[in-house]
């Protein structure tokens, strides 16, 4: 396995819009190598998802694990998950702001609005299909990352830039100011 180099907000690759992924490459050992360096990848930089475009390669996959994760010391876990060719689509009118950040925009954080569910079809790294509807922070890293796959990234959908912060102050003066209980 090896660590992928991440590419950061500017490069045209995380603007361009990935390709669907067929059957048979699913099964391939270079796609199934490529996937494993993907979750590789994340892990080393303790993201909560990661997806293809951030890797340089335009194909339609995506992966996403929450465990302990410093970055996101409050959020809830999530297995291991693999999505390819994912189809979302909202299930609800209600949308909730919440913060977020990524491997491509380092060090920054964003009060970004979404959907609080989604309906979500994919493929596994299988090529078993994937039909379910996910909700709150499940919902919101499937947003963010099924984004990326067409050339949208998180600083596209705040609404108020005003909360674009970098990680040092975002620590020291908002969550501060959201999460004052004692
Ligand atoms: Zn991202």
């Amino acid at each position: 396995m090896a660590i992928l180099k991440v590419a950061r907000l500017g490069h045209p690759v995380l603007r361009q819009d990935a390709a669907p992924v067929s059957p048979e490459e699913i099964r391939s050992p270079e796609f199934q190598r490529f996937v494993d360096d993907m979750v590789e990848t994340m892990r080393e930089y303790n993201g909560a998802g990661l997806a293809a475009n951030q890797v340089h390669v335009l194909k339609q996959v995506c992966v996403i694990e929450v465990h302990e994760n410093p970055r996101y010391p409050d959020a809830p876990a999530i297995p291991l998950t693999v999505l390819v060719n994912p189809v979302v689509t909202a299930v609800t009118d209600e949308v909730e702001d919440g913060w977020e950040g990524c491997l491509s925009v380092p060090d920054m954080r964003g009060m970004v609005p979404r959907a609080t569910a989604v309906h979500l079809q994919a493929l596994d790294r299988d090529g078993n299909p994937i039909d379910l509807v996910a909700k709150e922070f499940f919902a919101r890293v499937i947003q963010h990352e099924t984004d990326h796959l067409h050339g949208i990234v998180y600083v596209d959908r705040m609404e108020d830039l005003s909360t674009l912060s970098h990680l040092a102050e975002w620590n020291r003066y908002w969550i501060g100011a959201t999460e004052q209980d004692d």
